[in-house]
Order: C-alpha cells, then sequence, then structure tokens
C-alpha cells in the first residue's frame, strides 16, 4: 500500500511504499530510498490509519500535498505561520 508521508530522512512529503507481512511493515520513501521497519501489529496499523486521518486535514492546509500522486513525488512545504486570529475560518 501508499501513503503520503513526511520522510524523516529528506525532509519532504512523499510516497511511501508500505509492505509487510505477517510481523514486520517495511516502510521505504519512494524519493529518497529511506527504509525504515516497524513490527506488524496493531499499533503500527492505528499509526497508519491516523496517517491517513490526518493527511484530510493537512491537504486542507497544504494543497501543495495534492500534487503527491505517484511514486517518486515530493513536495517541501514551507512552513506556514499558525493562524490564530480569531476564529473566523473555522
Ligand atoms: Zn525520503
Amino acid at each position: 500500500m501508499q501513503l503520503k508521508d513526511l520522510c524523516t530522512h529528506c525532509n519532504c512529503w512523499t510516497i511511501t511504499n508500505v509492505e509487510h507481512d505477517s510481523s514486520t511493515a517495511v516502510f521505504t520513501c519512494s524519493h529518497c530510498d529511506n527504509k525504515f521497519e516497524l513490527p506488524w501489529n496493531s499499533d503500527t496499523r492505528f499509526l497508519i490509519r491516523s496517517i491517513r486521518n490526518s493527511l484530510k486535514k493537512r491537504t486542507k492546509k497544504y494543497p501543495e500535498l495534492q500534487q503527491l500522486k505517484v511514486a517518486g513525488d515530493f513536495v517541501k512545504l514551507q512552513p506556514k505561520p499558525e493562524q490564530d486570529k480569531g476564529c473566523k475560518d473555522k
């Protein structure tokens, strides 16, 4: 499966490939090829679900993330100041 995630190695938002067998999940950044492994368990499945859920909110805030479509794509986000001026936008 593929996830859009922030790669801590190249510091870009990239497509991360996730492959797992019954015991180990391997996450591979499709941009810089950085790999890390996690045990394939309910914590990891929860992590993947929460990455997916938070991506929706993040894509609203950073429409650039929509540019991530195929493996190898990457987006470097410019940090935006948190908007904290009243609650007009909510
Ligand atoms: Zn990377």
